[in-house]
Protein backbone atom coordinates (compact mmCIF):
# COMPACT_ATOMS: atom_id res chain seq x y z
CA UNK A 1 0.00 0.00 0.00
CA UNK A 2 1.33 3.30 -0.66
CA UNK A 3 2.45 5.89 1.70
CA UNK A 4 -0.43 8.23 2.41
CA UNK A 5 -0.10 11.89 3.52
CA UNK A 6 -1.94 12.76 7.18
CA UNK A 7 -4.70 13.76 5.56
CA UNK A 8 -7.91 16.01 7.32
CA UNK A 9 -11.10 16.62 5.33
CA UNK A 10 -12.53 19.33 6.46
CA UNK A 11 -16.14 20.81 5.54
CA UNK A 12 -15.36 23.79 7.54
CA UNK A 13 -17.32 26.33 10.13
CA UNK A 14 -19.23 29.14 8.61
CA UNK A 15 -22.30 30.28 9.70
CA UNK A 16 -24.24 29.00 12.67
CA UNK A 17 -26.56 25.54 11.35
CA UNK A 18 -25.47 26.28 7.60
CA UNK A 19 -26.26 23.29 5.92
CA UNK A 20 -23.16 23.17 3.55
CA UNK A 21 -22.18 22.27 -0.18
CA UNK A 22 -20.29 18.91 1.43
CA UNK A 23 -23.71 17.61 1.86
CA UNK A 24 -26.55 20.12 0.61
CA UNK A 25 -26.94 20.88 -3.27
CA UNK A 26 -28.20 24.99 -1.90
CA UNK A 27 -26.30 26.07 1.06
CA UNK A 28 -27.95 27.61 3.57
CA UNK A 29 -29.47 27.78 6.73
CA UNK A 30 -32.69 25.97 6.81
CA UNK A 31 -36.12 26.96 8.09
CA UNK A 32 -35.56 23.93 10.86
CA UNK A 33 -32.15 22.48 11.69
CA UNK A 34 -30.52 20.36 9.43
CA UNK A 35 -27.84 18.53 7.80
CA UNK A 36 -27.04 16.36 4.79
CA UNK A 37 -23.93 13.97 5.21
CA UNK A 38 -20.88 15.55 3.64
CA UNK A 39 -21.14 12.74 1.04
CA UNK A 40 -18.86 14.52 -1.40
CA UNK A 41 -16.24 14.77 1.12
CA UNK A 42 -16.79 11.03 2.22
CA UNK A 43 -15.63 9.76 -0.85
CA UNK A 44 -12.16 10.90 -0.91
CA UNK A 45 -11.87 9.70 2.20
CA UNK A 46 -12.47 6.76 1.97
CA UNK A 47 -9.87 6.37 -0.43
CA UNK A 48 -7.16 7.74 1.88
CA UNK A 49 -6.35 5.20 4.33
CA UNK A 50 -5.64 6.86 8.11
CA UNK A 51 -7.33 10.35 6.99
CA UNK A 52 -9.79 11.65 9.32
CA UNK A 53 -14.03 13.33 8.00
CA UNK A 54 -14.58 16.60 10.12
CA UNK A 55 -18.17 18.19 9.50
CA UNK A 56 -17.92 21.38 11.56
CA UNK A 57 -21.57 22.15 11.43
CA UNK A 58 -23.63 19.84 12.76
CA UNK A 59 -20.72 18.77 15.09
CA UNK A 60 -21.28 22.75 16.29
CA UNK A 61 -17.09 23.21 16.00
CA UNK A 62 -16.42 26.52 15.61
CA UNK A 63 -12.86 28.14 14.17
CA UNK A 64 -11.16 27.52 17.58
CA UNK A 65 -11.77 23.75 17.80
CA UNK A 66 -10.39 22.64 14.16
CA UNK A 67 -7.56 25.08 13.92
CA UNK A 68 -5.67 23.12 16.83
CA UNK A 69 -6.24 20.15 14.21
CA UNK A 70 -3.84 21.89 11.83
CA UNK A 71 -0.79 20.52 13.23
CA UNK A 72 -1.89 16.99 13.03
CA UNK A 73 -1.57 16.95 9.16
CA UNK A 74 0.03 17.26 6.00
CA UNK A 75 -3.03 18.16 3.96
CA UNK A 76 -6.12 19.37 4.66
CA UNK A 77 -8.80 19.57 1.84
CA UNK A 78 -11.95 22.14 2.22
CA UNK A 79 -15.20 21.53 0.52
CA UNK A 80 -16.51 24.77 0.05
CA UNK A 81 -19.56 26.54 -1.96
CA UNK A 82 -20.63 30.16 -3.39
CA UNK A 83 -22.12 30.85 0.34
CA UNK A 84 -19.58 30.31 2.84
CA UNK A 85 -16.22 30.88 0.54
CA UNK A 86 -15.28 33.58 2.06
CA UNK A 87 -15.69 32.13 5.74
CA UNK A 88 -14.14 29.09 4.29
CA UNK A 89 -10.70 31.08 3.37
CA UNK A 90 -10.49 32.79 6.84
CA UNK A 91 -10.89 29.24 7.86
CA UNK A 92 -7.74 28.24 5.58
CA UNK A 93 -5.55 30.86 6.76
CA UNK A 94 -6.36 29.80 10.26
CA UNK A 95 -4.88 26.55 9.81
CA UNK A 96 -2.02 27.83 7.62
CA UNK A 97 -0.92 30.24 10.53
CA UNK A 98 -1.48 27.27 12.79
CA UNK A 99 0.96 25.28 10.48
CA UNK A 100 2.72 26.24 7.50
CA UNK A 101 3.53 23.13 6.63
CA UNK A 102 0.18 22.30 5.93
CA UNK A 103 -0.99 21.71 2.17
CA UNK A 104 -4.75 23.02 2.07
CA UNK A 105 -6.69 22.30 -0.98
CA UNK A 106 -10.36 23.27 -2.12
CA UNK A 107 -12.99 20.71 -3.62
CA UNK A 108 -16.52 21.82 -4.50
CA UNK A 109 -18.43 23.24 -7.60
CA UNK A 110 -17.43 26.95 -6.50
CA UNK A 111 -13.79 26.70 -7.16
CA UNK A 112 -14.27 24.16 -9.72
CA UNK A 113 -15.65 26.70 -11.82
CA UNK A 114 -13.84 29.28 -10.65
CA UNK A 115 -10.40 28.12 -10.30
CA UNK A 116 -8.24 30.79 -10.73
CA UNK A 117 -10.17 33.60 -9.26
CA UNK A 118 -10.35 31.12 -5.81
CA UNK A 119 -6.27 30.39 -6.03
CA UNK A 120 -6.02 34.18 -6.42
CA UNK A 121 -8.47 34.85 -3.10
CA UNK A 122 -5.63 34.16 -0.64
CA UNK A 123 -2.51 32.05 -0.75
CA UNK A 124 -3.53 29.79 2.26
CA UNK A 125 -4.94 28.01 -0.84
CA UNK A 126 -2.44 25.36 -2.29
CA UNK A 127 -4.70 24.01 -5.20
CA UNK A 128 -8.30 23.55 -5.85
CA UNK A 129 -9.49 20.25 -7.83
CA UNK A 130 -11.79 20.70 -10.65
CA UNK A 131 -15.30 18.67 -10.75
CA UNK A 132 -14.90 15.26 -10.02
CA UNK A 133 -12.09 15.26 -7.53
CA UNK A 134 -12.22 11.63 -5.78
CA UNK A 135 -9.00 10.16 -7.08
CA UNK A 136 -7.33 13.74 -7.35
CA UNK A 137 -7.23 14.02 -3.54
CA UNK A 138 -5.86 10.53 -3.29
CA UNK A 139 -3.37 10.83 -5.62
CA UNK A 140 -2.26 14.38 -3.89
CA UNK A 141 -1.96 12.49 -0.78
CA UNK A 142 -0.01 9.90 -2.11
CA UNK A 143 2.43 12.61 -2.44
CA UNK A 144 2.86 13.42 -6.15
CA UNK A 145 3.91 15.99 -7.48
CA UNK A 146 0.96 18.68 -8.38
CA UNK A 147 2.24 18.56 -11.86
CA UNK A 148 1.42 14.11 -12.24
CA UNK A 149 -1.81 14.80 -10.94
CA UNK A 150 -5.09 15.29 -13.61
CA UNK A 151 -7.86 17.62 -12.66
CA UNK A 152 -5.89 20.59 -10.23
CA UNK A 153 -5.10 23.80 -10.32
CA UNK A 154 -2.02 25.41 -8.50
CA UNK A 155 0.39 28.20 -8.01
CA UNK A 156 3.84 28.43 -9.92
CA UNK A 157 5.21 31.66 -8.66
CA UNK A 158 2.90 33.68 -9.25
CA UNK A 159 0.96 31.99 -12.18
CA UNK A 160 -1.74 29.48 -11.81
CA UNK A 161 -0.96 26.54 -13.87
CA UNK A 162 -3.86 23.67 -15.15
CA UNK A 163 -2.87 19.92 -14.91
CA UNK A 164 -4.92 18.13 -17.74
CA UNK A 165 -8.78 17.26 -17.28
CA UNK A 166 -9.31 14.76 -15.34
CA UNK A 167 -11.65 12.09 -17.46
CA UNK A 168 -14.88 11.46 -15.95
CA UNK A 169 -15.25 8.47 -13.51
CA UNK A 170 -17.26 5.50 -15.40
CA UNK A 171 -16.97 2.66 -13.07
CA UNK A 172 -18.64 4.32 -10.60
CA UNK A 173 -18.33 0.74 -8.25
CA UNK A 174 -14.49 2.07 -7.76
CA UNK A 175 -15.75 4.57 -5.37
CA UNK A 176 -15.44 2.80 -2.09
CA UNK A 177 -18.58 3.05 0.71
CA UNK A 178 -19.11 6.37 2.26
CA UNK A 179 -20.72 4.53 5.18
CA UNK A 180 -17.37 3.18 6.74
CA UNK A 181 -16.18 6.69 7.00
CA UNK A 182 -19.33 7.97 8.51
CA UNK A 183 -19.48 5.02 10.73
CA UNK A 184 -15.67 5.75 11.97
CA UNK A 185 -15.89 10.06 11.76
CA UNK A 186 -19.56 11.17 11.96
CA UNK A 187 -22.19 10.64 14.65
CA UNK A 188 -25.63 10.30 13.12
CA UNK A 189 -27.50 11.23 15.35
CA UNK A 190 -26.31 14.95 14.60
CA UNK A 191 -27.82 14.59 11.34
CA UNK A 192 -31.59 16.11 11.05
CA UNK A 193 -33.08 16.69 7.60
CA UNK A 194 -36.81 17.48 9.52
CA UNK A 195 -38.95 14.90 6.52
CA UNK A 196 -36.49 12.00 7.21
CA UNK A 197 -36.89 9.88 9.88
CA UNK A 198 -34.52 9.74 12.39
CA UNK A 199 -31.61 9.06 12.63
CA UNK A 200 -31.29 8.40 9.00
CA UNK A 201 -27.88 8.12 6.64
CA UNK A 202 -27.92 9.64 3.20
CA UNK A 203 -25.43 8.38 -0.07
CA UNK A 204 -25.04 8.55 -3.55
CA UNK A 205 -25.72 5.33 -5.64
CA UNK A 206 -25.09 7.30 -8.46
CA UNK A 207 -23.76 10.56 -9.65
CA UNK A 208 -25.62 13.18 -12.72
CA UNK A 209 -28.77 13.90 -14.32
CA UNK A 210 -30.37 13.40 -16.89
CA UNK A 211 -32.41 16.67 -17.03
CA UNK A 212 -31.18 20.26 -17.20
CA UNK A 213 -32.86 22.49 -15.48
CA UNK A 214 -31.02 25.47 -15.94
CA UNK A 215 -30.71 26.29 -11.95
CA UNK A 216 -29.51 23.01 -11.14
CA UNK A 217 -25.80 23.05 -9.75
CA UNK A 218 -24.82 19.82 -9.62
CA UNK A 219 -25.79 17.91 -13.01
CA UNK A 220 -24.30 21.56 -14.31
CA UNK A 221 -20.92 21.18 -12.40
CA UNK A 222 -19.56 18.34 -10.28
CA UNK A 223 -21.89 15.05 -11.08
CA UNK A 224 -22.55 15.96 -15.30
CA UNK A 225 -25.79 15.57 -17.26
CA UNK A 226 -25.56 11.63 -17.30
CA UNK A 227 -26.76 9.48 -14.84
CA UNK A 228 -23.74 7.28 -14.19
CA UNK A 229 -24.96 4.21 -11.25
CA UNK A 230 -23.38 2.57 -9.02
CA UNK A 231 -24.11 -1.87 -9.90
CA UNK A 232 -27.13 -2.72 -7.76
CA UNK A 233 -24.83 -5.51 -5.89
CA UNK A 234 -22.82 -2.52 -4.83
CA UNK A 235 -25.06 0.07 -3.57
CA UNK A 236 -27.38 -3.15 -1.80
CA UNK A 237 -23.74 -4.44 -0.08
CA UNK A 238 -23.25 -0.72 1.22
CA UNK A 239 -26.70 -0.36 2.84
CA UNK A 240 -25.90 -3.99 4.45
CA UNK A 241 -22.80 -3.06 5.74
CA UNK A 242 -24.44 0.24 7.41
CA UNK A 243 -27.42 -2.16 9.08
CA UNK A 244 -24.26 -3.66 10.77
CA UNK A 245 -22.90 -0.10 11.65
CA UNK A 246 -26.04 1.35 12.57
CA UNK A 247 -28.47 -0.59 14.04
CA UNK A 248 -30.03 2.33 15.14
CA UNK A 249 -30.67 4.00 11.94
CA UNK A 250 -34.21 4.11 10.86
CA UNK A 251 -34.29 5.58 7.10
CA UNK A 252 -31.66 5.02 4.45
CA UNK A 253 -31.94 8.30 1.87
CA UNK A 254 -30.52 7.62 -1.94
CA UNK A 255 -29.22 11.67 -2.77
CA UNK A 256 -28.57 10.95 -6.29
CA UNK A 257 -29.65 13.61 -8.27
CA UNK A 258 -32.91 11.26 -9.50
CA UNK A 259 -32.41 8.45 -8.69
CA UNK A 260 -35.59 7.40 -10.83
CA UNK A 261 -33.85 7.94 -13.86
CA UNK A 262 -33.03 4.68 -14.40
CA UNK A 263 -36.47 2.87 -13.49
CA UNK A 264 -35.31 -0.78 -14.03
CA UNK A 265 -32.32 0.09 -11.70
CA UNK A 266 -34.72 1.20 -8.84
CA UNK A 267 -36.87 -1.27 -9.40
CA UNK A 268 -33.79 -4.06 -8.94
CA UNK A 269 -32.21 -2.04 -5.73
CA UNK A 270 -35.51 -1.98 -4.24
CA UNK A 271 -35.88 -5.60 -4.32
CA UNK A 272 -32.43 -5.93 -2.91
CA UNK A 273 -33.47 -3.62 -0.30
CA UNK A 274 -36.41 -5.46 0.49
CA UNK A 275 -34.50 -8.28 1.11
CA UNK A 276 -32.55 -6.54 3.89
CA UNK A 277 -35.88 -5.37 5.50
CA UNK A 278 -34.76 -1.40 5.47
CA UNK A 279 -37.10 1.96 5.29
CA UNK A 280 -36.00 4.10 2.72
CA UNK A 281 -36.25 7.41 0.50
CA UNK A 282 -35.14 9.16 -2.42
CA UNK A 283 -35.00 12.06 -4.70
CA UNK A 284 -37.28 11.44 -7.94
CA UNK A 285 -38.60 13.47 -10.90
CA UNK A 286 -42.86 14.30 -10.74
CA UNK A 287 -42.86 11.40 -13.66
CA UNK A 288 -42.57 8.00 -12.13
CA UNK A 289 -45.39 5.68 -13.42
CA UNK A 290 -47.69 3.45 -11.20
CA UNK A 291 -45.88 0.83 -11.80
CA UNK A 292 -42.69 1.35 -10.31
CA UNK A 293 -43.81 3.30 -7.74
CA UNK A 294 -45.87 -0.19 -6.38
CA UNK A 295 -42.19 -2.15 -6.54
CA UNK A 296 -40.82 0.54 -4.87
CA UNK A 297 -43.26 0.75 -2.42
CA UNK A 298 -43.56 -3.46 -1.93
CA UNK A 299 -39.85 -2.91 -1.32
CA UNK A 300 -39.68 0.15 1.86
CA UNK A 301 -40.18 2.83 0.19
CA UNK A 302 -41.80 5.39 2.32
CA UNK A 303 -40.93 8.99 0.68
CA UNK A 304 -40.04 10.77 -2.09
CA UNK A 305 -38.56 14.10 -2.78
CA UNK A 306 -40.17 15.73 -5.70
CA UNK A 307 -38.96 19.01 -7.00
CA UNK A 308 -41.48 20.23 -8.67
CA UNK A 309 -40.67 23.87 -8.42
CA UNK A 310 -43.34 25.84 -10.37
CA UNK A 311 -47.06 25.49 -10.63
CA UNK A 312 -46.56 27.22 -13.93
CA UNK A 313 -45.95 25.54 -17.72
CA UNK A 314 -44.36 28.51 -18.90
CA UNK A 315 -42.21 28.64 -16.17
CA UNK A 316 -41.32 25.04 -16.58
CA UNK A 317 -40.61 25.27 -19.78
CA UNK A 318 -38.33 27.86 -19.89
CA UNK A 319 -35.93 26.39 -17.31
CA UNK A 320 -36.19 23.22 -19.33
CA UNK A 321 -37.32 21.09 -16.28
CA UNK A 322 -38.88 18.50 -18.76
CA UNK A 323 -42.22 17.96 -16.70
CA UNK A 324 -46.02 18.28 -18.03
CA UNK A 325 -48.44 19.54 -14.52
CA UNK A 326 -51.08 17.06 -15.89
CA UNK A 327 -48.00 14.35 -15.07
CA UNK A 328 -46.90 15.70 -11.88
CA UNK A 329 -50.70 15.80 -11.05
CA UNK A 330 -51.04 12.01 -12.06
CA UNK A 331 -47.72 11.13 -10.07
CA UNK A 332 -48.75 12.56 -7.33
CA UNK A 333 -52.45 11.18 -7.06
CA UNK A 334 -50.54 7.62 -7.43
CA UNK A 335 -47.55 7.95 -4.94
CA UNK A 336 -50.45 9.10 -2.64
CA UNK A 337 -53.18 6.24 -3.60
CA UNK A 338 -50.29 3.89 -2.63
CA UNK A 339 -49.43 5.41 1.05
CA UNK A 340 -45.89 6.82 0.24
CA UNK A 341 -45.29 10.33 1.00
CA UNK A 342 -44.04 13.34 -0.72
CA UNK A 343 -41.92 16.26 0.16
CA UNK A 344 -42.28 18.79 -3.00
CA UNK A 345 -39.91 21.25 -3.08
CA UNK A 346 -40.79 25.00 -4.72
CA UNK A 347 -39.02 27.55 -5.98
CA UNK A 348 -39.98 31.18 -5.71
CA UNK A 349 -38.03 34.19 -8.76
CA UNK A 350 -37.37 31.74 -11.15
CA UNK A 351 -37.49 33.32 -15.00
CA UNK A 352 -40.56 34.25 -16.09
CA UNK A 353 -41.88 34.37 -12.52
CA UNK A 354 -44.78 37.21 -12.02
CA UNK A 355 -47.89 38.25 -9.13
CA UNK A 356 -49.68 35.62 -10.96
CA UNK A 357 -47.11 32.72 -11.55
CA UNK A 358 -46.91 32.86 -8.08
CA UNK A 359 -50.09 32.74 -6.83
CA UNK A 360 -50.62 29.73 -9.50
CA UNK A 361 -48.03 27.42 -7.69
CA UNK A 362 -49.45 28.05 -4.58
CA UNK A 363 -52.76 27.25 -5.81
CA UNK A 364 -50.78 23.92 -7.49
CA UNK A 365 -49.03 22.92 -4.14
CA UNK A 366 -52.29 23.39 -2.02
CA UNK A 367 -54.54 21.11 -4.99
CA UNK A 368 -51.59 18.19 -5.28
CA UNK A 369 -51.35 18.21 -1.33
CA UNK A 370 -47.73 16.70 -0.79
CA UNK A 371 -47.10 16.02 2.89
CA UNK A 372 -44.54 18.28 3.44
CA UNK A 373 -43.41 21.32 1.17
CA UNK A 374 -40.02 23.16 0.91
CA UNK A 375 -39.99 26.40 -0.68
CA UNK A 376 -36.82 28.19 -1.70
CA UNK A 377 -35.85 31.50 -4.17
CA UNK A 378 -34.09 30.96 -7.23
CA UNK A 379 -30.05 30.65 -6.49
CA UNK A 380 -28.14 31.31 -9.51
CA UNK A 381 -24.93 29.55 -8.52
CA UNK A 382 -22.14 30.26 -10.46
CA UNK A 383 -21.28 27.30 -13.14
CA UNK A 384 -25.40 27.17 -14.48
CA UNK A 385 -27.56 28.56 -17.10
CA UNK A 386 -29.49 30.71 -14.93
CA UNK A 387 -26.47 32.17 -13.34
CA UNK A 388 -25.24 33.42 -17.21
CA UNK A 389 -29.05 34.16 -17.93
CA UNK A 390 -29.03 36.44 -14.93
CA UNK A 391 -25.85 38.03 -15.46
CA UNK A 392 -27.16 38.64 -19.48
CA UNK A 393 -29.99 40.62 -18.45
CA UNK A 394 -28.90 42.31 -15.28
CA UNK A 395 -31.09 40.51 -12.94
CA UNK A 396 -28.31 39.93 -10.32
CA UNK A 397 -28.38 41.88 -6.88
CA UNK A 398 -24.91 43.02 -4.91
CA UNK A 399 -25.11 41.36 -2.31
CA UNK A 400 -24.83 37.16 -2.78
CA UNK A 401 -26.81 34.29 -2.22
CA UNK A 402 -27.41 33.92 1.38
CA UNK A 403 -27.40 37.04 4.13
CA UNK A 404 -25.27 37.61 7.30
CA UNK A 405 -26.41 34.79 9.32
CA UNK A 406 -26.25 32.22 6.08
CA UNK A 407 -30.04 32.59 5.12
CA UNK A 408 -30.64 32.84 1.83
CA UNK A 409 -31.91 35.96 0.20
CA UNK A 410 -33.46 37.33 -2.97
CA UNK A 411 -30.67 37.30 -5.25
CA UNK A 412 -32.79 38.17 -8.82
CA UNK A 413 -34.99 40.49 -9.45
CA UNK A 414 -36.85 41.81 -13.13
CA UNK A 415 -39.05 44.05 -14.37
CA UNK A 416 -42.25 44.28 -12.81
CA UNK A 417 -41.58 42.06 -10.13
CA UNK A 418 -38.87 43.35 -7.50
CA UNK A 419 -36.88 41.06 -5.15
CA UNK A 420 -38.55 42.10 -2.07
CA UNK A 421 -42.11 40.87 -3.23
CA UNK A 422 -39.52 37.61 -4.30
CA UNK A 423 -38.71 37.10 -1.08
CA UNK A 424 -41.96 37.45 1.05
CA UNK A 425 -44.02 35.24 -1.38
CA UNK A 426 -42.11 32.33 0.52
CA UNK A 427 -43.51 33.50 3.53
CA UNK A 428 -46.65 33.47 2.01
CA UNK A 429 -46.51 30.05 0.26
CA UNK A 430 -45.60 28.39 3.30
CA UNK A 431 -48.69 30.06 5.32
CA UNK A 432 -51.12 29.49 2.97
CA UNK A 433 -49.83 25.59 2.62
CA UNK A 434 -49.71 24.96 6.05
CA UNK A 435 -51.63 27.07 8.36
CA UNK A 436 -55.37 25.06 6.58
CA UNK A 437 -57.09 22.80 8.53
CA UNK A 438 -56.68 19.68 6.32
CA UNK A 439 -52.96 20.38 7.19
CA UNK A 440 -53.13 21.34 10.52
CA UNK A 441 -55.21 18.05 11.27
CA UNK A 442 -52.95 15.80 9.01
CA UNK A 443 -50.03 17.06 10.82
CA UNK A 444 -51.48 16.81 14.24
CA UNK A 445 -51.96 13.01 13.58
CA UNK A 446 -48.90 11.94 12.48
CA UNK A 447 -47.52 13.38 16.28
CA UNK A 448 -50.40 11.61 17.86
CA UNK A 449 -49.61 8.28 16.24
CA UNK A 450 -45.64 8.47 16.69
CA UNK A 451 -44.64 10.31 19.69
CA UNK A 452 -40.88 10.86 18.93
CA UNK A 453 -42.05 12.26 15.67
CA UNK A 454 -44.21 14.62 17.87
CA UNK A 455 -41.38 15.90 19.67
CA UNK A 456 -39.73 16.52 17.06
CA UNK A 457 -42.66 18.08 15.18
CA UNK A 458 -43.35 20.33 18.28
CA UNK A 459 -39.18 21.49 18.17
CA UNK A 460 -39.50 22.15 14.72
CA UNK A 461 -42.61 24.05 14.83
CA UNK A 462 -40.90 26.48 16.94
CA UNK A 463 -37.87 26.71 14.55
CA UNK A 464 -40.20 27.06 12.01
CA UNK A 465 -42.77 29.99 13.23
CA UNK A 466 -39.64 31.91 14.50
CA UNK A 467 -38.02 31.62 10.94
CA UNK A 468 -41.41 33.01 9.46
CA UNK A 469 -41.36 36.15 12.03
CA UNK A 470 -37.94 36.72 11.37
CA UNK A 471 -38.37 37.12 7.42
CA UNK A 472 -41.26 39.23 8.21
CA UNK A 473 -39.24 41.20 9.97
CA UNK A 474 -36.73 41.29 7.54
CA UNK A 475 -33.64 40.61 10.11
S1 LIG B 1 -34.40 16.92 -12.48
FE1 LIG B 1 -33.77 17.63 -10.46
S2 LIG B 1 -31.66 16.97 -10.22
FE2 LIG B 1 -32.15 16.78 -12.40
S3 LIG B 1 -31.43 18.70 -13.32
FE3 LIG B 1 -33.60 18.99 -12.78
S4 LIG B 1 -33.59 19.85 -10.67
FE4 LIG B 1 -31.57 19.01 -11.10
Amino acid sequence: MADYLRTLFLHPPSFEGFDGGAGARYQARREVRSFWYPTWLAQPAALVPGSRLVDAPPAGLGLADVVPLARDYDLAVLHTSTPSFPHDVRVAEALKAANPALRVGFVGAHVAVHREAALEASRAIDFVASNEFDFTIQEVAQGRDLAAVHGLSYRVNAHVVRTPERAVLEDMDRLPFVVDVYHRDLVVEQYFIGYLLHPYVSLYTGRGCRSRCTFCLWPQTVGGQRYRTRSVEHVVAEIARAQRHFPQVREYFFDDDTFTDDLPRAEAIARGLGRLGVTWSCNAKANVPYATLKVLKDHGLRLLLVGYESGSQAILNRIKKGIRLDVAREFTRNAKALGIKIHGTFIMGLPGETPETIQATIRFAQEIDPDTIQVSLAAPYPGTALHREAVEHGWLAEDGLVDGDGVQTSALSYPGLPRTEIFTSVDRFYRRFYFRPRKIFALTTEMVRDPAMGRRRLREGRDFLRFLRRRRHGQ
